[in-house]
């Protein structure tokens, strides 16, 4: 058993948070051009509370991670809706509609 090699048996997924350099957008104005922003590692996340950046490396894992926990709300937000007739979609979306009009769109 050797202590501290750091290789786990399993990734655990670190809690990220959009960094605040560049508002989670991975790049930053410059004067003229967009720049990659060095505070995230132009990824637009920093590890949360410590605000640290992650390499290269683990980068690509977390964000995957994220990705994927993306795609399943996605796809769960998709059946939820699906579920739901025309009817009811029209009835929402006059809900939101401005001023009250029963705006269709046909
Ligand atoms: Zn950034």
């Amino acid at each position: 058993m050797q202590k501290g090699q750091g290789l786990g048996f399993k990734r655990q997924q670190i809690e990220l948070e959009p960094c605040p350099t560049c508002k989670g957008k991975a790049v930053v104005k410059g004067l003229f051009y967009e720049l990659i922003c060095t505070a995230c590692n132009g990824s637009g996340w920093v590890i949360r509370g410590s605000r640290l950046v992650l390499s290269s490396e683990e980068l690509v894992t977390q964000l995957s991670f994220k990705l994927q926990q993306a795609q399943r709300e996605i796809e769960v937000l998709q059946q939820g809706s699906s579920i739901s007739g025309p009817a009811e979609y029209y009835q929402q979306n006059n809900r939101r509609g401005a001023g009250g009009t029963n705006f269709t769109g046909d």
